[in-house]
């Protein structure tokens, strides 16, 4: 991943522009776990609404007992709900070798655990790392299109590989935590706020570090 810009003076702006965004947005780690999936190939609009649904039933206990129609139901809102009731059910199988208890599961390390969760049906890279950052608090760099889209935009030379470019991103900014979590939620932010799909450069935070030419821009 090639840019003369350093990672850290794009978190540092992005940080000055946005502040801290007080990720994730969950009351509980296992509201976030949930959260992480349900949140897959939908907007948050959805997921919020799913777990309003939820209400007090969003607890391991109801999730393992629920018949799965039933959580489907109640999920609906989020999209290929009866596959993502299945992968809750999924999830919930597997923290209950903690004894529902996140505690336990953060006092394993943080390898061991990316791979128990990349072996449940229906997590992959990006959903594992979330819950991974922001449930058990071990620094894994969460990739997401938001991500390679400003990065690309920025000048770097990605690899494809989703590993590859977070083990780089990794061995770029310090092993912090805080660090790990922040940045993840500014680039989201940046990339709802100025750099969509067709971004809107004008005014952007990232403006005088960034290329641009030859993007195509906003008509305003
Ligand atoms: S200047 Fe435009 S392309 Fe560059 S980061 Fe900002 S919004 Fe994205």
């Amino acid at each position: 991943m090639e840019a003369n810009l350093a990672l850290m003076t794009v978190y540092n702006f992005l940080g000055e522009a946005y502040g801290p965004r007080y990720w994730w947005p969950a009351k509980t780690p296992f509201e976030m776990m949930v959260g992480a999936i349900l949140t897959q190939n939908t907007t948050w609009a959805n997921v919020e609404k799913a777990i309003a649904n939820l209400g007090e039933k969003l607890s391991p206990q109801y999730i393992a007992a629920a018949p799965l129609g039933e959580l489907a139901q109640l999920i609906r809102s989020s999209g290929y709900y009866n596959q993502k009731a299945s992968r809750l059910k999924t999830l919930t199988e597997w923290y209950a070798q903690y004894s529902y208890d996140v505690e336990k599961v953060r006092r394993k390390a943080g390898e061991e655990l990316r791979a128990e969760l990349l072996a449940l049906k229906g997590i992959g890279r990006e959903t594992a790392d979330s819950i991974l950052v922001y449930a058990l608090h071990k620094p894994f760099f969460v990739i997401d299109a938001y991500t390679k889209r400003i990065l690309g935009r920025l000048g770097y030379t990605l690899p494809e590989a989703y590993d590859e470019l977070r083990i780089i991103i990794e061995q770029n900014i310090p092993g912090d935590l805080s660090i790990y979590n922040e940045f993840h939620a500014l680039l989201v932010e940046h990339a709802k706020r100025y750099c969509m799909k067709v971004p809107s450069c004008t005014s952007c935070p990232l403006g005088r570090l960034c290329p641009r030419e030859g993007l195509p821009q906003a008509a305003n």
